[in-house]
């Protein structure tokens, strides 16, 4: 992604945060302090390579907002990320938490650097490095990191074991998105995807769509691209193409996902799949079907593409996957958009239920867990979905409603210190 794109991220956030206080009176105190990061960290650490040679990193960590709770959100390790974006995204992540009502701010942190071209003890000296390099911000009462793109639960592993080295005892609930070996919750790893299938299914039924009738287009096959296509055909859509950053397969009939996910386990790509044809990822973003799921990175939907977009409704899975220009242009032709602060809060509510099992050492079973799931996303659905129809709004700015609304009811009951 360019560096102009990151550099518009944050801006993007604050300037829909300040559309929507304007539109309902939120007093100007707590917009103007939504509109800032509460807490910024950049650090430049070295790491012993593989070759003996010193490379030094650049990382970041970021608290948004703790007004509702310890600042909550995932690490991204990705060879162009920027603060600017690390500041959007955890900006989105204090929405989001709102919207699905569980007492968390917002965060998110980053690594500068590319996972696949590192060895895994590469890999491990790195995170433990950074780790050690943000200890000052992050703790199960302050601020609880997860998986984002690029870290996974060995990543969230090495976090937590170096984090609890530095205490002297085990921290399980510094991090979410764990192995389940060492306290991660049951249903965390598909979380999000079936977040997504959630709000899709609810989607086709408020927006009138057969929903084992409906046909789906995926861009992004990993944890919540690939997840989401699983369940989504699980229960019986039709998941007519999906994508990762080197190919894209179609078959119009319908892929077989179980299949899918296989061969991409196998080849590093969804690309050569049987029973299909390849496509490039403009191809499958224009694709004729009724539910688009981008779950891949930001601004994939731009001005330039918009105009070519098909599908009747748009899952947010990734963050950030539409960029405002392009948001309007949609939503003028009357292409619904289940936004991202609401379609993939299945991760985030998983992890407060990893967070919460950690805390008391008692966990649950995966149904338990995947109920509490179904419950807190088909809430938070439909009370975006009765403001936007309260205030004939799209459900982006309803979600941000219900979010500000939130935080800034919190806020407010709190008061300033001193
Ligand atoms: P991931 O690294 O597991 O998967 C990303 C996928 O996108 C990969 O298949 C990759 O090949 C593909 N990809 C990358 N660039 C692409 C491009 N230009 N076109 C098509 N495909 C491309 O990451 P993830 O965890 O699935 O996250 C994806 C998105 O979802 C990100 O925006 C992330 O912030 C967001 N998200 C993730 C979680 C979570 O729990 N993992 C939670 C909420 C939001």
């Amino acid at each position: 992604m360019s560096t102009d794109i990151n550099e518009q991220a944050f801006n993007s956030v604050r300037q829909l945060i300040s559309d929507v206080c304007k539109r309902m009176n939120i007093d100007e105190t707590y917009h103007l302090r939504l509109c800032e990061c509460e807490r910024e960290l950049t650090v430049h650490f070295p790491v012993k390579m593989d070759d003996g040679t010193v490379k030094v990193f650049t990382g970041f960590r970021v608290v948004h907002s703790d007004t509702r709770g310890p600042g909550k959100g995932g690490i991204r390790y990705h060879p162009d990320v920027t603060l600017d974006e690390v500041r959007a995204l955890a900006a989105l992540m204090t929405l989001k938490t709102a919207v699905v009502n569980i007492p968390y701010g917002g965060s998110k942190g980053a690594v500068v650097c590319n996972p696949k071209a590192l060895s895994q003890s590469e890999l491990e000296r790195l995170t433990r490095r950074y780790t050690a390099e943000i200890t000052i911000l992050i703790g199960p009462e302050s601020d609880i990191p997860a998986p984002d793109v690029g870290t996974n639960p060995q990543i969230m592993a090495w976090i937590m074991d170096t984090y609890s080295m530095g205490k002297g005892y085990s921290v399980p609930a510094v991090t979410t998105g764990k192995p389940i070996e060492i306290g991660g919750s049951k249903g965390r790893f598909e979380a999000t995807g079936r977040g997504c299938m959630i709000t899709t299914l609810l989607a086709t039924k408020h927006f009138k769509i057969n929903a084992k009738e409906a046909t789906v287009a995926v861009q992004g096959a990993g944890n919540v691209g690939a997840t989401a296509a699983k369940l989504l055909s699980r229960e019986g859509c039709r998941v007519i193409a999906v994508s990762d950053s080197k190919s894209g397969v179609y078959n119009p009939k319908g892929l077989n996902i179980a299949d899918l996910i296989c061969h991409k386990r196998e080849t590093g790509s969804v690309n050569g799949f049987k029973d299909s044809e390849t496509i490039t990822n403009a191809e499958l973003l224009g694709l004729q079907c009724d539910i688009l799921v981008p779950a891949a990175m930001e601004n994939q939907i731009v001005k330039t593409n918009a105009d070519s977009i098909k599908a009747r409704v748009i899952v947010e899975g990734a963050n950030g996957p539409i960029a405002p220009e392009a948001d309007r242009i949609l939503g003028d032709n009357g292409i619904v958009i289940i936004p991202d602060i609401l379609a993939n809060a299945g991760g985030v509510v998983v992890s407060y239920l990893e967070w919460v099992q950690g805390l008391q050492s008692f966990f649950w079973d995966e149904a338990e867990v995947n109920a509490y799931l179904q419950r807190i996303m088909t809430n938070a659905f439909t009370e975006v979905w009765e403001i936007s129809q309260r205030n004939k709004a799209d459900m982006r700015t309803a979600a941000y409603m219900l979010a500000l609304q939130r935080l800034s009811c919190a806020m407010r009951v709190r008061g300033i210190f001193p």
